[in-house]
């Protein structure tokens, strides 16, 4: 079997380098082609000897991106489907914003949280992605802007899968986004979001610097174990006991992310609700007014009441702002990620 060298962090890189008998230089080489110049085959890569060259090809494999469709909207948000080796798809979605470019990437094909909101739940869950097939999601969208002389600023782990149910690609996928011979990216750069699976939450927080992002989308346990299934497994009182552990670097607080949903979770009392369950807790809250697709009939609350929801949380001293649906038009807006699959 030829090692797939995408997708491997520095430390991996050291090792089968060392094991091959080459210099431990020659991984931060490789680290470079892959993660910085966006290197998809060996026979570029100039510094090193052509009989090592050779023998890459001959024993490694770089999978290179394969993006099917790119969709561009209206508003400078692009969504890109690609097709992975098993002929399964993802799709990734690029957010051009004042002073930043972020690109959402997807974590698993499908997703096993069933949330009943999200068209990512409604397809269900097919598998987990590898290293290389999540960290090709940045080298294509990296490329591409490269292009156009621009950067991929940041990076969310907010789009199709429950990145905390793939920890150990997606672990490997932070340390290249991390590393100086990979995109060395700032923690705070990369947000990692979750359902709420509390374990590994504090894990990953305690073995990375990234921010954490919670989907909490309702204050109270009956509810929110109808909206959201892992809630009977997590329930609030250990997600919120978590988000209070996550170590908080200086200034940094605890992104909360909260579907509106009219007349389920959008009333005043809701948002009181909010206020009280994370009362001391640094928290930024992101009001996302819920986004329309196939799967699913919930209905979006009016902006007014979305505001009145925000107030709430405001005047209890809260920092909470109603996100803006970049991508609605072309269906890469938050929870319609669906890879093309039919209801
Ligand atoms: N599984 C992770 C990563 C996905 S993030 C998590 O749940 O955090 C996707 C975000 O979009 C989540 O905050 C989710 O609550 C939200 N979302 C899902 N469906 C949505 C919809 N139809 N409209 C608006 N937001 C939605």
């Amino acid at each position: 079997m030829p090692v797939e060298l995408k997708g491997m962090p520095i430390g991996e890189l050291e090792s089968f380098f060392s094991a091959e008998g080459k210099e431990r230089f020659r991984a931060r080489q490789m680290s470079r082609w892959l993660y910085q110049r966006f290197a998809d085959d060996f026979s570029g890569m100039t510094d090193l000897s052509k009989p090592f060259r050779d023998q890459l090809s001959a024993g490694c494999t770089l999978t290179a991106p394969a993006c099917e469709l790119v969709d561009g909207s209206s508003d400078g948000t692009e969504k890109y489907l690609f097709r992975l080796q098993d002929g399964e798809s993802v799709e990734s979605v690029m957010i051009p914003e004042e002073g930043r470019t972020t690109l959402c990437v997807s974590s698993q094909v499908g997703c096993a949280m069933r949330c009943g909101f999200c068209a990512t739940g409604a397809i269900g869950f097919k598998r987990n992605m590898t290293a290389a097939e999540i960290v090709n999601q940045v080298v294509f969208a990296g490329k591409r802007l490269k292009a156009r002389d621009q950067l991929l600023t940041n990076i969310v782990f907010m789009g199709m899968g429950e990145p905390l149910e793939n920890y150990d690609e997606v672990s490997r996928v932070i340390e290249i986004l991390l590393s100086v011979y990979g995109f060395h990216l700032a923690g705070k750069r990369v947000t990692v979001s979750t359902a709420g699976v509390v374990p590994r939450m504090l894990s990953l927080s305690e073995r990375f610097p990234v921010s954490i992002a919670v989907s909490l989308n309702a204050a109270r346990d009956d509810l929110r174990s109808e909206l959201m299934p892992i809630n009977r497994k997590y329930p609030l009182k250990e997600l919120v006991g978590a988000m209070r552990e996550i170590p908080l670097h200086r200034g940094r607080k605890v992104t909360v992310e909260y579907v509106l949903l009219q007349g389920v979770n959008d009333s005043l009392a809701d948002a009181r609700d909010v206020a009280r369950l994370l009362k001391g807790i640094p928290v930024k809250i992101n009001l996302i007014p819920f986004n329309a697709h196939e799967f699913g009939d919930f209905v979006s609350p009016p902006r007014s009441v979305a505001d009145a929801f925000r107030d709430v949380l405001i005047d209890a001293g809260m920092l909470a702002i109603t996100r803006g649906r970049r991508g609605n038009d072309i269906s890469a807006a938050c929870g319609q990620l669906s890879a093309g699959q039919k209801a």
